[in-house]
């Protein structure tokens, strides 16, 4: 599963430069799937083809959020989520919406870094 970011988060920007997948984002941000990843082209977003250069609308306006489409749970690149290891509120928690195998994360990591 991905990982999200619940509203105990306190902004402190502690979880954001440690994601390999630069999935994290600021308060408010704009983002964009080619941010800190190798990916060209387009990819598919809620079921639509997007440029990976696009700047898409920002998840949260209140607190930090995780960009489920990013995270990999650091699959492909540490044996720990840096996010939750980072964190001081532990507010870095797994998504139970989201439920993904740890081949499907894989795929993910060798998709945004071909
Ligand atoms: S679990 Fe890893 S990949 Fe996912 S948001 Fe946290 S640091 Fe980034
Ligand atoms: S480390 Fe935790 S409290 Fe700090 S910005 Fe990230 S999620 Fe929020």
């Amino acid at each position: 599963m991905a990982l999200m970011i619940t509203a105990e988060c306190i902004n402190c920007g502690a979880c954001e430069p440690e994601c390999p997948n630069n999935a994290i984002y600021n308060v408010g941000e704009e983002w964009s799937f080619v941010d800190g990843t190798t990916v060209t082209g387009q990819i598919e977003y809620h079921g639509e083809m997007v440029d990976v250069n696009a700047k898409l609308g920002a998840l949260s306006d209140s607190v930090y959020f995780i960009v489920p489409e990013k995270c990999t749970e650091c699959v492909g690149f540490y044996d720990e989520q840096k996010c939750v290891s980072v964190c001081p509120v532990d507010c870095c928690v797994d998504d139970p919406e989201r439920r993904e195998s740890k081949e499907a994360l894989m795929a993910r990591k060798e998709k945004l870094h071909p």
